[in-house]
């Protein structure tokens, strides 16, 4: 294994990998160089220095983990990378208890004048009566976006004796109060807190979602601050409202443009600025250094990553609960794709009985899918590309639910359908992986070895046909099974033989009077 380290990062990650990995550091790497280069890399690290294009993603050969020893990853093509495969895992732990310190930094800032304060008396002045400060004791914070960092912010605030109100549509009571915290709408937040704090990702719908409508609700003593990301924040409606005493302050570790220039904010006394420093710690670095490197380990030694961007992350509780399908979904994969005939163009995959209820599903629909794209297609599919790649291949991919249903504990319906033809089969973990339905006929089939599926004329004497052909080739029966929906028309019959059928075999086969069809599927 060969990993690359092309920016900075502390030495305790470095030291990490290299019990696994020929660790090469080389944060003077250049982009030509990187390209010529990364063919040799089955990981790399990087910081903000090195892009990792388009292009170097091409020019990878055995790549299997791209890691952003940091949060943003606007310096990796997550589309290319996913595109080929490749995972893209950053360290987003890292730096929660770092902006968490930075905010409260700011709020002290604000609320005791730190800033101003020095630079007056830097100024050579003593305006001790005109920095009269507040304290945040007993004062009520407002916390937009309670997920990682919120969540740190909560807790050093509880420390200061304040109130907290949290707005995050996507936490519960529950988590919150677990916290101290009081879930509000936003109204009330806007209109009740003394110090607001944004945490939110910045998203189509956290955009500007604060503005002159949000500060009119504030007191005019309140204060913002954004330590999340510049672009929530309306800078102009901001700059209005603390020029004209709307509201009482605000400090801004993150700006629409960064560095800005000629941003009115700045000359603004109740405004307090930071250069997006939020998570610039030695600590959150190393600690981004440290996790990254597991994750590399781990992947590189056939374990999961936890940060995976471009992939769902199954936690240690649902692992338990999916994992015994894997196997099921990795061989129904394996039938469909040589059972079934023509073009791709729709997979529908249900997950019925108490399965539905189970989470992360879609990462039983990513291992069909890259059981069934594999072995058609030259690119590699795994988990992290099976979504896109059967995307761009205009494959429609369908993911569908059945809490109500009877006969099994928990059963998986695969739908392929192809230009030419439609094919049905349903699975359950009955001790094994089993197929218990093709084209909607009942079976009982195991999922390994050899199998030849037929279709016939259900009337006397085909199956002794078949059998007896088989035997001229010295093609042994092991099992048999038939499935029919009434007695004289269409039926099925999977036969479970010792040895491969040659193709040469299955033409002869297709061939006998009241046969409509044979595949060979080897499982
Ligand atoms: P997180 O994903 O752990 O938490 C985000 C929270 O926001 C979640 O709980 C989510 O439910 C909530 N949320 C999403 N949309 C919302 C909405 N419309 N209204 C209310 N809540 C909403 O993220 P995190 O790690 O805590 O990071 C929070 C922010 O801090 C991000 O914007 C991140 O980019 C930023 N950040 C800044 C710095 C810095 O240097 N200043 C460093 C790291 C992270």
């Amino acid at each position: 294994m060969k990993v690359l380290i092309a920016d900075q990062i502390n030495k305790k990650g470095i030291d990490e990998l290299k019990d696994i990995a020929d660790v090469v550091v080389q944060t003077d790497i250049t982009p030509e160089e990187l390209i010529s280069s990364i063919a040799d890399y089955d990981a790399i690290v990087v910081r903000s220095r090195t892009k990792v294009t388009r292009d170097v993603i091409k020019a990878s050969k055995k790549l299997k983990i791209i890691a952003r020893a940091g949060v943003g990853v606007d310096n990796v093509d997550v589309d290319a990378a996913t595109e080929k495969g490749i995972m893209v895992v950053n360290a987003p732990q890292s730096t929660s208890i770092t902006v968490a310190e930075h905010t409260m930094g700011i709020m002290l800032s604000l609320v005791r004048n730190i800033s101003i304060a020095d630079k007056s008396v830097k100024a050579g002045k003593w305006e001790k009566s005109k920095f009269m400060g507040s304290e945040l004791a007993g004062k009520t914070l407002g916390v937009i976006g309670m997920g990682r960092i919120g969540s740190q912010v909560v807790k050093r605030c509880k420390a200061f004796d304040m109130e907290i109100l949290v707005n995050d549509p996507y936490i519960t009571e529950e988590v919150a109060s677990k916290l101290g915290a009081k879930i509000v709408d936003r109204d009330t937040l806007f209109s009740d807190a003394d110090i607001i704090t944004i945490h939110v990702p910045l998203t189509a719908e956290t955009k500007h979602s604060i503005g002159s409508k949000e500060f009119a609700l504030m007191k005019d003593t309140a204060c913002i601050v954004n330590c999340a990301r510049g672009g929530i924040i309306n800078e102009q409606d901001l700059y209005e409202a603390l020029s004209g005493n709307v509201i009482g302050g605000a400090g801004l570790d993150v700006f629409e443009n960064e560095p800005p220039k000629d941003n009115p904010l700045l000359t603004l006394d109740n405004m307090v600025a930071t250069p997006h420093i939020g998570a610039s710690t030695k600590e959150a670095q190393r600690d981004a250094a440290i996790i990254v490197a597991k994750e590399i380990k781990e992947v590189l030694t056939g374990g999961s990553a936890r940060n995976v961007l471009n992939m769902p992350v199954i936690d240690p509780e649902t692992m338990i609960l999916i994992k015994p399908y894997f196997e099921l979904m990795t061989k129904l994969g394996k039938f469909l794709i040589q059972a079934a005939k023509g073009n791709i163009k729709e997979i529908d995959v249900t997950y019925c009985g108490k399965l539905a209820d189970f989470p992360k599903l879609d990462i039983l629909t990513r291992m069909i899918l890259q059981e069934i794209l594999n072995p058609i297609l030259n690119e590699p599919v795994n988990l992290v590309n099976a979504m896109a790649v059967a995307e761009n291949r205009g494959i429609t991919v369908i993911e569908g639910k059945r809490c109500e249903f009877e006969g099994y504990d928990s059963l998986i319906r695969v739908e392929m359908k192809s230009d030419s033809n439609d094919m049905v089969i349903d699975g359950v973990i009955s001790k094994e992986p089993k197929i218990v339905l093709i084209n909607g006929y009942k079976v009982d089939v195991e999922t390994e070895g050899h199998l030849l599926i037929s279709t016939y004329k259900d009337i006397p004497g085909v199956i002794g046909v078949i059998g007896t052909r088989l035997g001229e080739h010295e093609i042994n029966i092991a099992k048999m099974q038939v499935g029919r929906k009434e007695p004289g028309g269409e039926a099925v019959m999977v036969l479970k033989v010792d040895s491969n059928v040659p193709d040469s075999v299955l033409d002869d086969l297709k061939k006998l009077e009241h046969i409509y069809d044979a595949v060979v599927v080897n499982l």
